[in-house]
């Protein structure tokens, strides 16, 4: 059915426009001295990056592929997230543990790079949700920065290590993974 739409006529004074941008200023105006009067805390404007909100429950942001409490990785370069993204931005290259490992019951295979590029990432969480290891998690942490492309291609050490602190800073730089890994049974 077809919609009629009324033409609306405006008279001298709409068309001078005064009103309505004296409406709009007083707006402004309001919100100005609300902002000025309102405990710095409960301000709508974030002093970023003085101040960070909390992020909502939930919340899906960078990834960290996750360790044992002795430092060995818990992925076991299974693929199953590069699979499961959507963007196709997950790529690794499978290592097997070395002959004393398997001598000690360790057959599982181990990711000798794992690469994310954060660029194309649309962090939907099905690389987390896919994992049978419960070896991805995105983090609530949001920030990242780069003055290139390729600085947004995290790699294995960028995505276990980089966020072992608060503040990001604190890198372990040593690799973590153990020449004899964790002990079996050890979840
Ligand atoms: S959050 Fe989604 S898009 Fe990003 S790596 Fe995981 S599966 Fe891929
Ligand atoms: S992060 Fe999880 S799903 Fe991805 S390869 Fe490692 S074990 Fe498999």
């Amino acid at each position: 059915m077809a919609v009629v739409v009324k033409k609306v006529e405006l008279n001298w004074v709409d068309r001078t426009y005064v009103i309505p941008v004296l409406k709009g200023m007083a707006i402004t105006i309001g919100h100005f001295f609300r902002q000025i009067f309102t405990p710095s805390r409960k301000r709508f404007t974030v002093q970023y990056p003085d101040w960070k909100r909390e992020p909502a429950p939930g919340f899906r942001g960078l990834h960290e592929l996750k360790r044992f409490e002795d430092g060995s990785i818990k992925c076991v370069a299974c693929f199953m997230c590069a699979e499961a993204c959507p963007a196709r931005c997950i790529t690794i290259e499978a290592d097997e543990f070395g002959d004393l490992n398997r001598l000690q019951g360790f057959a599982e295979k181990r990711p000798k790079n794992f690469q994310i590029d954060m660029l194309r990432c649309i962090y939907c969480g099905m690389c987390e949700e896919a994992c049978p290891k419960d070896a991805i998690w995105l983090r609530s942490d949001y920030e990242q920065a780069s003055y290139d492309r390729l600085g947004m291609l995290f790699g294995k050490w960028d995505l276990m290590n980089t966020y072992a602190d608060k503040d990001g800073k604190a890198r372990i730089t040593q690799d973590p993974t153990p020449s004899v890994p964790r002990a079996p049974g050890k979840a």
